[in-house]
């Protein structure tokens, strides 16, 4: 069987035929060089206006690199003719197997934008011996023909989350779709600030945002202010997630000062990694750490106290009806108001001015699952910080984007992986 076979069975063009295979020694690596060219009579097609025109002349030959076959590099070699178009001037024209000035074939780039789905672009790199240029343009074509191409219709439900990223407080504000049967992100904004929701949305438009009956957030100021102007028809939920997030970060406060307290006092380190054991769910501890949480308890420190109240606090999720939980709630903020522990007391204050927003829970939380935001704030994290080569925001976006935008990719005859 002959290579050209194979290829005319992958990779097939219309107007262009495969004319000579060469397997090239003299490299430190072997290459196989694939000639095209184009069908006799066949017209070139201007890439600027897409349409057929006279040719003009022809340019020097050029190399495209495309999938590689048994740890061997492969390359398009062909000639580029120019076009006289009467619309366009003197162009290149249109190679239906690359985008662009792109030295790889989009065949190329679709399958190592594949693989950065799975892998970190370093890793990708190294395992195709190609360069983290090359795998991140590729990703780039990917998200930009996906977002040119994804259906936004539909969207019931939304989620408001920010990660940090980078050193020092900076944030990235991501909005997610929340949906029973459609999960994904849906745009990234610089910052956490009003301006940037407002550019979320300003990109959705008015209509869809009229058709939003549940959005999902955090208590933060900016996006409470922004979901009111330009959503007050949806149901603003604060979300499980983001609530139970600022108990955790009281209880670590309370306890960072009073190890520091302890310490000084000189009493014996009881405290000391302790920080899980209190942070984590109780169901969650391992037969070692339930222990040592038995015999904290015992102590009536601070960081137990909160981390009672904490874990008292779950059950409030749990009622069925908003008044009882209503009824819950304001119990538990009584408590803890007189609990004397201020970062405590602190949630306890937001939780009491926001009191509606959170009794919305109880009337959305059949609609959508509510662990999904936090899913994908571990994935958004992992993604930053798996890609070390993310200096600018627009490469940490494009890296986002391909692994949780859930976007979709061209229909073609042969799947590569
Ligand atoms: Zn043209």
């Amino acid at each position: 069987m002959q290579l050209k076979t194979i290829l005319n069975r992958v990779q097939k063009y219309k107007s262009f035929i495969y004319t000579s295979i060469k397997l090239v020694e003299q490299t430190k690596e072997p290459e196989l060089e694939i000639e095209l060219q184009a069908r006799k009579n066949s017209q070139p097609i201007c890439s600027c206006c897409g349409h057929k025109r006279t040719g003009y002349d022809r340019l020097p030959l050029r190399r495209f690199e495309f999938i590689p076959m048994w740890g061997i590099k492969v390359f398009f070699l062909y000639a580029p003719r120019r076009v006289d178009c009467q619309v366009c001037g003197i162009r290149v024209e249109q190679m239906p197997w690359v985008q662009g000035k792109h030295r790889l074939t989009e065949s190329y780039a679709w399958y190592l934008a594949g693989w950065a789905k799975r892998l970190s672009w370093k890793e990708v790199a190294e395992a195709f011996h190609t360069s983290w240029d090359h795998v991140f343009h590729s990703v780039e074509m990917a998200v930009s023909w996906g977002r040119e191409h994804q259906d936004l219709s539909g969207i019931g439900a939304i989620g408001i989350d920010e990660i940090q990223w980078q050193k020092g407080h900076r944030y990235l504000t991501l909005v997610y779709q929340i949906d029973k049967n459609c999960k994904r992100l849906l745009w990234i904004g610089k910052k956490r600030k009003v301006k940037t929701l407002l550019g979320f949305f300003r990109w959705f438009g008015k209509e869809r945002t009229m058709e939003l009956r549940y959005i999902c957030s955090d208590m933060w100021r900016p996006y409470l202010k922004v979901i009111a102007k330009k959503a007050g028809h949806a149901i603003h939920i604060l979300d499980r997630f983001h609530i139970m997030m600022h108990l955790s970060k009281a209880i670590d406060k309370v306890r960072a000062e009073e190890v520091r307290e302890l310490h000084e006092k000189g009493y014996e380190p009881m405290l000391t990694k302790t920080r899980w054991l209190l942070l984590k769910r109780p169901e969650n501890l391992t037969v070692h750490q339930e222990t040592k949480l038995k015999d904290l308890l015992q102590y009536n420190l601070r960081s137990i106290r909160s981390y009672l109240l904490k874990e008292e606090f779950q059950l409030f999720w749990a009622y069925q009806s908003p008044y009882w939980a209503g009824q819950f709630m304001d119990k538990w903020c009584t408590k803890t108001m007189r609990s004397k522990i201020e970062p405590m007391k602190k949630v306890a204050r937001m939780l009491r001015k926001h009191r509606p927003l959170l009794l919305n829970w109880f009337q959305a939380k059949k609609q959508f699952s509510s662990g999904i935001v936090e899913g994908f704030n571990n994935k958004a994290k992992l993604t930053t910080r798996k890609a070390y080569g993310f200096r600018t925001f627009y490469a940490a976006q494009i890296a986002l984007y391909h692994t949780l935008g859930a976007l979709p990719v061209p229909e073609t005859t042969h799947e590569f992986f």
